[in-house]
């Protein structure tokens, strides 16, 4: 059986589809799968909704644990024992990805990606900053109010959204809005919200700056590693990578 260790760093370019695919890999082919946060990649895979999604690929046992930042620095030895046949990083901020090219390991992924390179373990990097053909990023947002749809607190008086938000995360001042340090994006209020101004996963589209294109450009030269530029290219190098062990 494999044993991949999957780091996720905070962007929200591809969170949503991600674990669905780590979902697929666990129950299809019984890959373990420890998935291992920096602290923002935590965040963000709260407020996208995937934390439930996430447990259930990593349950808990021996090399199927959620790994958080601090405490799992404790876990990264395991690379050096041999113990992963893959390591992931995805998604990748160009952040991580600059961090990775000049040897900063000052976090769990950069971490995790410095000992797979000194224990020789191929590692898998997805960056969010690869424009698709027509030279865009396409990326999602996480939970919002349009506030030019909403009047909520004008005609009836108070927002119904807020009243069944479960974790409180809608704060309702002069116009309601979505704190999203608390959201777990469950997207219950886009069903409440009477005027339809809520969204969730909207898709943005961005611009690739030329100094995160070169740094990509740098890690494709490292030794071990693999650049993957979407998803399905993610799955299948996974595959593949691990098909010919
Ligand atoms: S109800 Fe809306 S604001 Fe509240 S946690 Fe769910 S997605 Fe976030």
């Amino acid at each position: 059986m494999a044993n991949i260790l999957w780091a996720i760093t905070g962007a929200g370019t591809y969170m949503r589809s991600l674990p669905r695919i780590f979902l697929v890999f666990k129950k299809l082919f019984k890959f373990n799968i420890t998935v291992a946060f920096s602290k923002w990649g935590y965040e963000v895979a709260r407020m996208y909704g995937v934390l439930p999604l996430l447990e259930s690929i990593a349950s808990g046992e021996y090399l199927n644990e959620l790994l958080l930042e601090d405490q799992g620095m404790y876990y990264v030895g395991r690379l050096n024992l041999g113990k992963y046949d893959l390591v992931v990083i995805a998604p990748a901020t160009s952040n991580t990805v600059a961090k990775m090219v000049y040897g900063i390991a000052d976090t769990l992924p950069t971490t995790i990606f410095s000992e797979a390179q000194k224990s020789r373990v191929t590692t898998i990097v997805l960056p969010v900053d690869l424009p698709s053909k027509d030279g865009i990023i396409i990326s999602q947002a996480p939970c919002y109010i349009d506030r030019r749809k909403c009047d909520c607190l004008d005609t009836i008086g108070y927002c119904l959204a807020a009243k069944h938000c479960p974790v409180n995360a809608i704060l309702v001042e002069d116009r309601p809005k979505i704190d999203l340090s608390k959201c777990i994006g469950c997207e219950k209020c886009i069903n409440y919200c009477i005027n339809n101004a809520i969204y969730c996963w909207k898709e943005i589209f961005l611009y690739p700056r030329k100094i995160d294109l070169d740094n990509i450009n740098k890690l494709k030269h490292y030794e071990n590693i693999i650049i993957v530029s979407n998803p399905l290219q993610l799955a299948i190098t996974i595959l593949d990578v691990l098909g010919r062990k």
